[in-house]
């Protein structure tokens, strides 16, 4: 590609709303353009780099047996209310009416459209299992768009779901997707920690997010260098004993009263949708050893609207906003019915409702000192053994499974594979005949790969003040030639556009910089862009048959023979 004949719209100075570097660098290198809060149109520049991004998510997807399809953005809302997820969802569905008064949504995830899609089409166990995937639009009406594409509300996204006979092969197919999403992590050049993971509010159990390390992410995530233990902290935005987190953040808590047994009773007391309920720290239909019936502790959504709304409501029930672990004792400690002490112990597990998907070590226990509900099966929706779930740790605190220390680091979730088991298929009654010939029920993953948000995140680990220092595998382009004087002398013309069709005809993905622009210029937008090797075409090398070249991260250029540049390259 020729400069002249491409569209490179680069900015001195970032939009001052752009608050991390990826964000700004993007915006500055001109990759992507602001439509409207959280949604973005990706430049002819950008788009060369999701494409990148997208092919090798779509390379490994297919070597690892999955088919490619294409479902729709636009899903009718009586799948949602088939599949229960409807109201629970919440605003970050946005929902829309057709002329006939008929009710869509723009969807946000697919697992209600491929389980219809896969009922209709699949009735043996001959056809079993499969694994269908797509890269496509998603909407999601986040409360908080911000750091461009890494929370943008309409993103592209990798989502394949697997269909399966059993569980054993259900899996058998987590497993080839963990290491596929190995494979793909790898190859796009980034530093990145498979986690142990919530599910939630997609369901089922065994869960691993995909993190690429960056202190810029909005996930905390735990990891012993020693061993293979790796979760995600997630409720440490709630919990923060350091009060990293802006206060502003800090969700609501309730604390039922007696009879509240169920999430739903909550949300119905108070008067909100159970989607407003958003992590459950712990449900207790039943303490053990005669302690208080109905104690439920739950977190809810940090959303401005709603807070006032309950505000006022919660006061019967005791509401509270608290940002610090001391505070939270504090306030728990104040709770009629209390009777021993409230504590928050890393290491202890308590599962609540599904709908509201949690699992926290929240000891919140209210019976003799010491036994809080530590061990106690609350019933519903058990994770896998080995998700561990940790809460409130520091670095430097023993790993759970015993083989070392705890490192907390910044990460942010670029995929996400879940076991659903058998949650959609039951809803929308996809079953198939089995050897027997007797209808059963379908088990089912999903797999889920953020791929704008990718872009951003390659960015956050590889840039300098420069600009972007892309990996070779997804920058726009790999090699940019800039001449000195290409306007001006006809051999300096004639031996950069020898340059360049022979680097395209070896395969590279060449940028020759022929605009009429000082060096200067076009040096810094190479730079920004983040284009891996630049090629400088000048008088003195030609004459001395030679070419200047030098890496994007490199602090010298170097000087080597014409003949050599595409084998240099290689
Ligand atoms: P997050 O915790 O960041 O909100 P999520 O857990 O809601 O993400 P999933 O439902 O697991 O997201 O979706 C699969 C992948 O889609 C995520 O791992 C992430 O990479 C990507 N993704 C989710 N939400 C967004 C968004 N608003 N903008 C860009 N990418 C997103
Ligand atoms: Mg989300
Ligand atoms: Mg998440
Ligand atoms: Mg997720």
């Amino acid at each position: 590609m020729r400069s002249s004949q491409f569209l490179i719209t680069t900015l001195k100075e970032a939009p001052a709303d752009a608050e991390v570097i990826s964000h700004k660098l993007m915006l500055r290198a001109g990759l992507i353009r602001r439509l409207a809060s959280g949604v973005y149109t990706w430049t002819p520049m950008g788009l060369r780099t999701l494409r990148k991004v997208e092919a090798i998510v779509r390379d490994e997807m297919n070597r690892a047996g999955a088919l490619e399809m294409l479902m729709p953005a636009v899903q009718p809302f009586e799948l949602w209310q088939e599949s229960e997820r409807g109201d629970q969802y919440g605003p970050e569905l946005l929902r829309f009416k057709d002329r006939h008064q008929r009710d869509f949504v723009i969807g946000p995830t697919h697992e209600e459209v491929v389980t219809d899609f896969v009922r209709k089409e699949i009735k043996s166990y001959r056809q079993l299992p499969i694994h269908l995937y797509q890269i496509q639009t998603k909407f999601r009406d986040e409360i908080r768009p911000r750091f461009g594409v890494m929370r943008g509300r309409e993103f592209l996204m990798k989502d394949g779901y697997s269909f399966h006979t059993s569980f054993e092969d259900l899996q058998r197919e987590y497993r080839v997707m963990f290491d596929t999403y190995h494979r793909i992590f790898s190859r796009l050049g980034l530093r990145f920690r498979a986690v142990a993971a919530d599910t939630g509010s997609i369901g089922g159990t065994g869960s691993h997010e995909f993190h690429v390390l960056a202190d810029s992410g909005e996930d905390d995530i735990a990891f012993c260098p020693d061993s293979d233990y790796a979760a995600n902290v997630e409720l440490a935005e709630a919990l923060a004993p350091t009060g990293s987190r802006p206060a502003a953040n800090a969700p609501l808590v309730h604390v039922a009263t007696p009879g509240q047994s169920r999430c739903e009773d909550v949300a119905q007391a108070l008067n909100i949708p159970l989607s407003g309920l958003v992590k459950t720290l712990a449900i207790v239909p039943e303490l053990p050893e005669g302690g208080n019936a109905g104690l439920v502790l739950l977190l809810l959504r940090g959303d401005h609207e709603l807070n006032e709304i309950k505000a006022s409501k919660l006061e019967g029930v005791g509401a509270f906003r608290f940002a610090r672990e001391d505070e939270v004792k504090d306030v728990l400690g104040c709770i009629p019915g209390f009777i021993g002490p409230v504590g928050i112990k890393p290491g202890i597990r308590v599962v609540a409702d599904r709908s509201v998907a949690v699992m926290a070590d929240f000891a919140c226990g209210a019976n003799a000192v010491d036994t809080h509900l530590t061990g106690v099966n609350f019933g519903r929706d058990l994770p896998e053994p080995e998700v561990a779930d940790i809460r409130n740790v520091v670095s430097g605190d023993a790993s759970p499974d015993g083989k070392g220390t705890l490192d907390i680091v910044r990460g942010i979730e670029v995929g996400h594979i879940f076991q659903l088991r058998t949650k959609y298929a039951e809803a929308l009654n996809c079953t198939f005949l089995n050897e027997q010939g007797k209808t059963d029920v379908m088990e089912m993953g999903c797999y889920g790969i953020g791929v704008t948000r990718i872009v951003g995140s390659a960015i956050e680990q590889n840039h300098d003040d420069k600009g972007i220092a892309f990996p070779a595998a997804i920058a726009p382009f790999t090699v940019a030639i800039v001449p000195m004087g290409y306007h001006k002398s006809p051999a300096i013309q004639q031996a950069a556009s020898e340059l360049y069709e022979e680097l395209i005809a070896a395969g590279f993905d060449v940028l020759l910089d022929d605009r009429n622009e000082r060096p200067g210029v076009m040096f810094a937008d190479m730079e920004l862009i983040g284009i891996p090797q630049r090629l400088v075409v000048g008088e003195k090398g030609l004459a001395a048959g030679q070419i200047e070249v030098k890496g994007r991260r490199d602090a010298e250029a170097t000087m080597i023979d014409r003949a050599g540049v595409v084998d240099y390259l290689r």
